[in-house]
């Protein structure tokens, strides 16, 4: 016997997991009585602690669902608030407080609230109980209390006297029973007095011979009784000395005096039950006999909702197995999986390719520094008589200038910091494909993974960020003094630098195909054109510096007409490099000076290939072994339970999928211990009706 409240109550704690109403069908005691019945004092006498708030204005506000849970291996006592997660309070006055603020914390205008408070108390000195306490029932309505408070009261104990519940229903002994709200209120709803106990309490406040007439419910009989007590916490309790059991046997040792010193009233033989001990154990029969006559309707509504949860699961998910672990893992081994492919697509061509493309930026730009920097006009000018093409960079190969020119070029180029350059570049490169990655990846929709992941990624790239560009750096510093281009290596740059100019001349028609209808038409922008033309040579002299306007032209439009001469000129300019380096001169590196396009490509891509060698070991090797790490390390086994919970539940779907889960274990896990309970209740059954 009496294990069954104890498993009950364990199923209880797994049912509030679920989080379905589950909860209300499991019996508990509900405690109601009218304020200073001494409600309060005679739930410390059971728990042995003084543990509620205590005040003059209505303290309790939400109902408090208290479960004792005996532990007699254990000599340590403590409160826990499971939905705060705070856990093993040893100090009943820190329980204290934590419930005044909780009752606090209900705004006034609310009055009461019908969200419960959990707490569990564990205790060798506890029996095995579930209680309710509630808000007491008031008579008037104080002065500063709302009108409908006493109404919303009623209707909160109202909610939690319900079959099957056990009532407590406190009555103090000095006021007529016949006014005694809390057995009215259980009279309403157990008209027959079938699962209400009565306790009667401040019975040293009145005449004995009264006071064992009220026990013996002549008057409103009860089939569970009536229990008379003295539960006040005695006075030489004082501050001093509020030891927990020193509650329990002051309580025990007080009441004892106080009966047994009126032996013909509440002695063996007159038949009436007196005693904070023997209510306690009444309590525990009567909830232990509700427990056993509500185990087969308890499990039925379980089976229920078990039922609908297996429906669910089936119908919406396809009865596809899924948890939190298995969904990190998962989404973990697919995106390794991809970040493999992408390894196995991102190596050196693919970083040459990249490192080139940003140094023939390099190169145009230089380029047009030192040698498109004239309009052709004023090239030709120099050397009247020759045609235009010999006019660019250089008719005269051997002119100590265009060596020079040359030479500059390439310093500028060798020295523009590569280092530096090329490891931007690829660690930008690998951190944009990594987010792609990661966007085409499960993660996508879990902010937390997107940020560890990308934390990651930059992590490695950064610590390994100065040490690989320093050593790009050394390893092009020989080209800082020379250059020599082979050949071979020469008619690729050619090939290569002829494209390069292709797009750059496209890019520049395009440009002023954009100014044209841009500024509204082809006609227009050739007036503006001809305009700036004429003012550039003087033929037109403009008043001030044109900011405001010339020649009947806004100064916005005139600012487009100059950037479309610009273009105009570097198309030109192109067009006429294009040939050059396409013509006969160009096709050897012995006229490098003539063809510096072609010279300059080839040697942006001989430091692109010794800076891809480098990359390759110092950057890409190291990124490729350390970053399917550094994401176990962070989305691996280093994630606590309630950690990768979260990640998966950021999912909406994920999250609903595994509820549904969750509810369906842990109603299949009740049903369990239901049934063998059931099975236990019916082999004692059969033992005692054999015995
Ligand atoms: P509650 O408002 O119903 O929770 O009542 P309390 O437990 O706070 O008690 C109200 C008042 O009655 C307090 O002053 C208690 O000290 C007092 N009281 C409670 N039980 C007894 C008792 O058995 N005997 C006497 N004399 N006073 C009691």
């Amino acid at each position: 016997m009496m294990v069954l409240t104890k498993k009950m109550i364990e199923i209880r704690s797994i049912l509030q997991r679920v989080g379905q109403s589950s909860t209300l069908t499991l019996p508990s005691i509900v405690v109601i009585g009218s304020q200073s019945s001494g409600k309060s004092s005679v739930l410390e006498a059971i728990v042995g602690h003084e543990f509620l708030p205590k005040g003059t204005n209505m303290v309790t506000r939400r109902p408090i669902e208290l479960t004792l849970v005996n532990t007699p291996s254990s000599k340590e006592e403590y409160g826990e608030f499971p939905d705060l997660g705070l856990r093993r309070i040893s100090d009943f006055s820190s329980i204290q407080r934590t419930l005044t603020e909780l009752n606090m914390a209900v705004p006034d205008s609310e009055c009461v609230s019908d969200d419960p408070i959990h707490l569990t108390v564990y205790s060798p000195n506890v029996p095995d109980l579930s209680l309710i306490d509630l808000p007491g029932y008031i008579q008037v309505v104080g002065q500063n209390q709302p009108l409908q408070l006493k109404q919303k009261i009623t209707e909160l104990c109202d909610k939690y006297i319900q079959a099957p519940n056990v009532i407590l229903a406190i009555s103090a002994a000095d006021v007529d029973l016949a006014n005694s709200t809390a057995l009215r209120a259980s009279r309403r709803v157990d008209p027959r007095g079938e699962r209400t106990i009565g306790v009667i309490t401040k019975m040293d406040l009145i005449d004995p011979i009264r006071g064992a007439s009220i026990l013996n419910d002549q008057q409103y009989p009860l089939r569970l009784g009536y229990v008379g007590v003295v539960s006040r916490a005695p006075q030489s309790q004082g501050l001093f000395k509020k030891g927990p059991t020193n509650l329990l046997s002051a309580i025990a040792k007080q009441e004892n005096a106080f009966f047994s010193s009126h032996p013909l009233e509440y002695g063996n033989e007159a038949g009436v039950n007196v005693g904070t001990t023997t209510l306690r154990k009444k309590l525990m029969h009567v909830l232990e006999q509700t427990m056993s006559s509500s185990l087969q309707s308890t499990s039925d509504a379980i089976r229920q909702e078990l039922e609908e949860a297996t429906y669910e699961f089936k119908v919406q998910y396809n009865d596809r197995p899924l948890s939190a672990e298995s969904y990190l893992a998962e989404s973990l081994d697919a995106f390794k999986h991809s970040f493999k492919q992408f390894a196995e697509e991102f190596g050196r061509p693919q970083m040459q390719e990249l490192l080139k493309h940003e140094l023939d930026q390099k190169v145009l730009d230089l380029l047009a520094a030192r040698y498109w920097n004239k309009p052709i006009g004023d090239l030709v000018a120099a050397k009247p008589g020759l045609d235009n093409l010999a006019d660019l960079p250089k008719a005269e190969p051997d002119s100590l200038y265009w060596h020079r020119q040359l030479d500059a070029s390439t310093s500028a180029l060798t020295k523009l910091g590569v280092g530096r350059l090329a490891t931007t570049a690829v660690s930008s490169s690998i951190q944009g494909h990594i987010d792609s990655l990661v966007s085409n990846s499960t993660f996508a929709s879990h902010p937390f993974a997107r940020e560890a992941i990308m934390e990651a990624a930059s992590t490695i790239l950064n610590e390994r960020f100065y040490s690989t560009s320093d050593q790009v750096e050394n390893c092009i510093k020989p080209y800082k003094f020379d250059i020599d281009i082979e050949e071979r290596e020469w008619s690729q740059g050619r090939e290569h630098v002829g494209g390069v100019l292709k797009k750059e001349l496209q890019d520049c028609e395009t440009a002023l195909k954009n100014l044209e209808s841009n500024v509204g038409g082809r006609r227009k922008l050739k007036e503006v054109m001809t305009f700036v033309d004429k003012a550039r040579k003087g033929d037109i002299v403009v008043e001030g510096d044109g900011r405001s306007g010339a020649g009947g032209f806004s100064a916005a439009l005139l600012g487009k007409g100059r950037e479309a001469v610009f273009l105009r000129d570097r198309a030109d300019i192109i067009k006429m490099r294009l040939l050059a380096v396409k013509s006969k001169q160009c096709t050897t590196s012995k006229n490098k000076y003539y063809c510096p396009e072609v010279f300059l490509d080839a040697a942006a891509t001989k430091l692109a290939s010794t800076a891809v060698l480098f990359l390759n070991v110092e950057l890409l090797s190291e990124f490729y072994y350390n970053f399917p790490r550094e994401l176990d390390l962070r989305l691996g086994r280093h994630l606590s339970e309630e950690e990768i919970e979260k990640f998966a539940k950021e999912d909406p779907k994920i999250r609903r999928h595994l509820e549904v889960i969750r509810r369906k274990e842990l109603l299949e896990l009740v049903l369990g211990k239901m049934e063998s309970l059931r099975q236990l209740e019916g082999l004692e059954r059969d033992r005692q009706a054999a015995g």
